[in-house]
Order: structure tokens, then C-alpha cells, then sequence
């Protein structure tokens, strides 16, 4: 989701005349879009951002930067002294800003811009504010996703684009902070989605992914006043006949594949308590849709499982893996958590039957790290350091092996 972001942030500043550079030196603007799923990539966002402090050199003694934030719901006190430079505009951007943003913008004067999720839309404006008025723009309020951000054509890879179905997330799984940053589930009607992938498919486009938190839970029920007998022929329109409709991810990914010109589909991510048969009989039956399912089982322990919120039993994914295999005959990836607060050894010892048991094509391998907000965090984080290590190095082995003998 973040790598779209970016794409779609870069197509937004170059359709207003910027370019793009390879040196931070260089740049005029330089944003940082971070991710808070864990905390290693927080300090890693941290420390690149506390390195452009430097970069913001007195250039032009004449600028002066007013310490006001006038473009801000959240409103922070600005204690930065006034800088003589407001040529370079670095800014904080995403999960982290939406998260953290308060706390890092109190140790790091140096930015001028703090956006979450929500507003990457406006980032291009505030930008030009921040030029004429001297300001710093804070925005990190959660809402629904401007339709402007999925217009940009600019795609990083050519013949090939990721197409945003839904943001945020209501599942809550207790170790992970998606819904605190991104916000609930929302989803972009059928229509909107349908017609990007055709724009895509007049650039020349012929392979997507369709990305959302869970696919699975993607659905779209229009109001009741677009289904009446007077509005009927045009909102079922002659094109898509999708307007009117309930649409689930199944009925969603028919549509997709049913565009002419796209000839390879795939989706991220799944989660194993919604993913349903009906949607293997689909992937099996069209020759667009790549045999292939990311299906995070996380825990092979039930204990652990429910600690984690997940809505499933390690019976019940090893079951849905099957079913996988026959109807589908594809490859599955998967994601692992090791030491979870109360994880045991015979606990980790059930994660392990499972990846030895499913035969994954790969697997990322993570260590719990508790993450703020979520339900985890007030767990005791009691497995040591060392023993996550243990468990992690273990599981990346056996999983390497599986990798190298896969055949699938
Ligand atoms: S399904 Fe669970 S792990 Fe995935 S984004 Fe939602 S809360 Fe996070």
C-alpha cells in the first residue's frame, strides 16, 4: 500500500511540473512516507529523517518562517526557532505522521510538513503553501480518501499497476496497528475501481494487483435511492452494469477480469477467516488471475490465535491450504509472527508444523514488537529478546529449505 502511495504521491508533483531526483541534496522537497506495522521500520524512518537536518542549510537569510501552523486540525505548539532557509521542505508523511507525528515533531524542528494517510491529496497544495507563507502544515486526522489520488497515470513499472480497492482495516487483530492508522474499512465503489483499470489498460497496462488491508472484506452496497425504477437505466449504466449492484471481492474480481486487455490479475492481502471457496473456484477458473495467494496464518497455536484475534483455527487454515491446492493447484506465501506475549514452546512448536506442513512458495518471518494503541500492547511482552531471535532464526532455516525444494 505504501509503495502506491508513493507512486501516486510522485504522479501528483509531477503533473505539477516537478521531477523527480536521485540525491536528497538536490531536492527541493523531500517527503518521507512511513510505515508503523513495526518498529524497526519506525527507526529506520526516524534516523533518515533526523539525517536531512542537516541539509536544511541557512540558504537565503531573507526567508523567515513564521512559527505558526495554520493549516491544522491537531493543533501543536511550534517551538522551533525561526530558521533563515525555507528553500528545502522535508516532511513527514503516512502511518508514522498519523501515529507519532506530535511526539517526532517536537524533537524535529527541521520539518516543515506532517501528513497522515488520509490527506496525500493535498500534499502538492500545502507544499505550495509552505513556499509562499512560511508555514508548517500539520494535518493527521483520519477520513475518507480523496478519488484525485487514484487519477494520476504516473506507474514506476511499466506495463504493470496497483489498483487500490479499499483502505484501513476493521478486523483489530490484537498486534497490529493498521486500523489506528489507516482508520476502519472503507471501499471505493466498483465503478471508480473499474473505470482506473481501464485507464490503466489505455496506457498499456496489462498486469495488476488489487490492494486492500483484506481484500476479502471489500464490499460495496450502493444507496437505496441508486436502485429505484426512475434512476435505474442510467445508474446501471451500458457499460459496466456495476453501478447498482452489491459487489463482494468475488464479484469484484470478475469484473476486473472481464476488462478487455488485462490479461494477469493478483490481490494482496488475505485473510484465512473470509477467504471462501467461492473465490479459489474463481481463481481456478480464469486464465487471468494468477494462481498464486499471500494467507498470513501468523500462529499455529489456537491459544496464541485468539490471543491475536484472528478468527481461525490452525486446523482451519491447514484445511483452507488444502482446499487451496486442489481447487486452485497454485502456490501460497504466508506471514509469521514469533514471540507473541505467552508464546511457549510447544505454541511456536505448532507454528512450525504448519510451515512444514503447507509448503510455502516463501514466508516473512517477523518478531513480535508491540505496537501503540493496539489490544498487544497491553500485554506483557515476556518472551526475551533472545528467544525471538532463537525462534526467528529457526523458522527463516526451515523455510529457506522448503523454498529451495518448493516445485511448485
Ligand atoms: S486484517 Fe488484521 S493484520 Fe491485517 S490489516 Fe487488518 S488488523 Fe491488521
Amino acid at each position: 500500500m505504501n509503495d502506491r502511495d508513493s507512486e501516486t504521491l510522485l504522479g501528483l508533483f509531477l503533473d505539477k511540473g516537478y521531477s523527480s531526483v536521485e540525491n536528497p541534496e538536490d531536492a527541493d522537497v523531500i517527503l518521507v512516507n512511513t510505515c508503523s506495522v513495526r518498529d524497526h521500520a519506525e527507526n529506520r524512518a526516524i534516523s533518515l529523517l533526523g539525517s536531512y537536518k542537516n541539509l536544511k542549510e541557512p540558504q537565503n537569510p531573507k526567508c523567515k518562517i513564521q512559527n505558526k501552523s495554520k493549516i491544522s486540525n491537531h493543533k501543536f505548539s511550534d517551538t522551533r526557532p525561526p530558521t533563515p532557509d525555507a528553500r528545502k521542505i522535508i516532511g513527514l508523511i503516512g502511518c508514522m505522521a498519523r501515529n507519532r507525528g506530535e511526539e517526532i515533531l517536537k524533537k524535529m524542528h527541521h520539518l516543515d510538513l506532517v501528513v497522515g494517510p488520509a490527506h496525500f491529496d493535498k500534499i502538492p497544495e500545502y507544499v505550495d503553501k509552505i513556499r509562499q507563507e512560511g508555514i508548517r502544515v500539520i494535518n493527521t486526522e483520519d477520513g475518507e480518501r480523496s478519488e484525485i489520488l487514484y487519477r494520476p497515470l504516473y506507474r514506476l513499472e511499466p506495463g504493470y499497476a496497483q489498483v487500490v480497492i479499499s483502505t484501513g482495516c476493521s478486523n483489530y487483530c490484537s498486534y497490529c496497528v493498521v486500523p489506528f492508522v489507516r482508520g476502519p474499512l472503507r471501499c471505493r465503489k466498483p465503478k471508480d475501481i473499474i473505470d482506473e483499470v481501464k485507464r490503466n489498460v489505455d496506457l498499456g497496462i496489462r498486469r495488476i494487483t488489487l490492494l486492500g488491508q483484506n481484500v476479502n472484506d471489500y464490499h460495496h452496497k450502493p444507496p437505496s435511492h441508486q436502485v429505484t425504477k426512475s434512476q435505474g437505466e442510467d445508474l446501471r449504466g451500458t457499460r459496466y452494469a456495476v453501478h447498482s449492484t452489491n459487489a463482494s471481492f468475488v464479484e469484484l474480481l470478475k469484473m476486473v477480469a472481464g476488462i478487455e486487455g488485462i490479461e494477469e490479475i493478483d490481490f494482496i492481502t488475505s485473510h484465512p477467516k473470509n477467504t471462501s471457496r467461492e473465490l479459489f473456484q474463481v481463481m481456478a477458473e480464469s486464465s487471468k488471475i494468477k494462481k498464486h495467494i499471500h494467507l498470513p496464518f501468523q500462529s499455529g497455536s489456537n491459544r496464541i490465535l485468539g490471543l491475536m484475534n484472528r478468527g481461525y483455527t490452525g486446523k482451519d487454515y491447514i484445511d483452507l491450504a488444502r482446499d487451496y491446492r486442489d481447487l486452485v493447484k497454485g502456490t501460497l506465501s504466508t506471514d509469521v509472527i514469533v514471540g507473541f506475549p505467552q508464546e511457549t514452546e510447544d505454541d511456536f512448536l505448532q507454528t512450525k508444523d504448519i510451515l512444514e506442513k503447507v509448503n510455502f512458495k516463501y514466508a516473512y518471518i517477523f518478531k513480535y514488537s508491540p505496537r501503540p494503541n493496539t489490544k498487544a500492547c497491553s500485554f506483557k511482552d515476556d518472551v526475551p529478546a533472545e528467544e525471538k531471535q532463537r525462534r526467528h532464526r529457526i523458522l527463516l532455516g526451515l523455510q529457506k529449505q522448503i523454498s529451495l525444494t518448493n516445485k511448485l
